[in-house]
């Protein structure tokens, strides 16, 4: 497949001052509405300082080209692709660099029924965009701006799709980002008791950085504790992600969550799970438990290999997707999804978990790599682990190499396609094990780059 130029992993993002600027956008609308070819564009923004200039200039683009746009102003992506799908719209797309920093913005495009735009996608757009010259409408065949308040008919469908059986004490951090404007008053709505934290938006992000990461999480988890909260909540800039404390303030890891989910999603012998190649080796042992099978893929794949094998559920690290709800990630509807969860279970979040969820350690770590040595350094790493593991039970290689054990451990090292970076991630049945396998890792690592 050809190598995508504008695009990362999935959308756009980089520097409003370089990159990801409104000449860019205008192009952008242009040639969205060549490639959907006709119909209405639904069009959504994040509360970054840049986010309202480009959306002028996207839309402009879209209309210039024909299509006409649905406005639904400051929205989380979730309700964006639920709003392209309830509104039979030809595309959707929402000015967002997600968690990235405040100067940064970028765009994500999702399709009619809201899945994700996959690589395909991309790749006919940035040709469009790089090479093609977009179709421009006649005078009288230019396309119009409607505005639509999309977050109440939002808030309803998710009240309609779960039921939470009674309130509990939530603390919900919502980065200063967008999802300020719903998971608040949804859980309010579903008969929580809500306690705020940086939920007004502002796009210089003054709370904390917007990646729902631990380490940004500090005063989440302090909060949870001094409030006497059942859990507590924080989304990024858009509202796709959500990371989750439990009611001691201790930070459930992201895979742990996932594995939560995947499990109960699974209500037939053999409903398949969709996971990127990253997480925990814990997702596959309490799927087989439910009768269910696990299918791995490269990290931004998952929309795509959830459609393919017909998965119940599918996510990667903080990004969950139900496929009852839509083929969306939605950290919103899994704020509600846990709740419900909770209200079922009737006991402490800490205990759901460690009841539901085998805990074996990981580790992970980034490397300087610089893109001209990737090819070559994935080509030396494959044969060192093949040769250092051990004990190897089968390798995945569909995004960098994975070594799994017999023993369910395992090494993965990949480099990334949009950063100059390698990474190791690693989970051992045990603590030593982890630190052999960080071991080998690292001797490989610092044998090929040199660090
Ligand atoms: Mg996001």
């Amino acid at each position: 497949m050809r190598v995508k130029e504008l695009f990362g992993t999935r959308g756009i993002r980089g520097p409003v001052a370089t990159k990801v600027t409104p000449e860019l956008m205008l192009r952008l609308g242009m040639a969205l509405a060549s490639h959907v070819d006709g119909g209405k564009v639904v069009v959504a923004r994040d509360a970054r300082t840049s986010s309202e200039m480009l959306c002028h200039a996207f839309i402009a683009g879209v209309l210039a080209g024909g299509c006409n746009v649905v406005d639904i102003g400051l929205a989380p992506s979730p309700c964006l692709a639920f709003t392209t799908r309830e509104l039979s719209a030809s595309a959707g797309a929402i000015i967002t660099a997600s968690h990235n920093p405040p100067p940064d913005n970028g765009i994500a495009f999702y399709r009619d029924d809201g899945m994700e735009f996959t690589d395909e996608d991309e790749l006919a757009l940035e040709e469009l965009v790089l090479k093609k010259a977009p179709k421009r409408a006649t005078w009288d065949s230019l396309g119009s701006v409607e505005r639509y308040n999309a977050i109440p008919p939002y808030i309803e469908a998710i009240k309609k799709a779960v039921k939470v059986r009674r309130g509990f004490k939530v603390v919900v951090d919502c980065a200063n980002g967008v999802a300020s404007l719903v998971t608040p008053i949804l859980l309010r709505e579903l008969g929580c008791k809500v306690v705020t934290m940086n939920s007004h938006l502002d796009g210089h992000f003054p709370g904390r950085p917007a990646e729902p990461q631990p380490w940004n999480l500090g005063d989440l988890m302090r909060t949870v504790r001094e409030v006497g909260a059942d859990v507590g909540m924080a989304h990024d800039g858009d509202g796709d992600r959500i990371a989750v404390v439990d009611e001691q303030g201790n930070f459930i890891k992201h895979d742990a969550l996932l594995a939560l989910f995947a499990a109960r999603a699974v209500r037939r012998k053999g409903d398949v799970v969709v996971t990127s190649i990253n997480t925990s080796v814990a997702i596959e042992e309490v799927v087989a438990k439910a009768g269910g099978k696990t299918v791995r893929t490269a990290l931004g794949d998952f929309h795509v290999a959830m459609l393919e094998h017909g998965a119940v559920f599918a996510g990667e690290p903080g990004k969950l997707v139900f496929k009852e709800f839509g083929p969306w990630a939605d950290g919103v509807f899994t704020a509600a999804k846990l709740l419900e969860l909770m209200s079922i279970e009737r006991k402490p979040l800490s205990e759901i978990i460690s009841f539901s969820v085998p805990d074996y350690p990981m580790y992970s770590q980034d490397f300087a790599c610089p893109d001209e040595k990737k090819v070559e350094f994935m080509r030396s790493v494959r044969s060192y682990l093949l040769d250092h593991v051990g004990d190897v039970r089968d390798v995945l290689e569909i995004d960098g190499i994975r070594v799994n054990r017999r023993n369910g451990s395992w090494l993965l090292i990949r480099v990334s396609g949009t950063e100059p970076k390698a990474r190791m991630v690693l989970e051992g049945r045990t603590a030593e094990e982890a630190e052999e396998l960080k071991e080998i890792g690292l001797k490989a690592i610092k044998k090929f780059l040199g660090c």
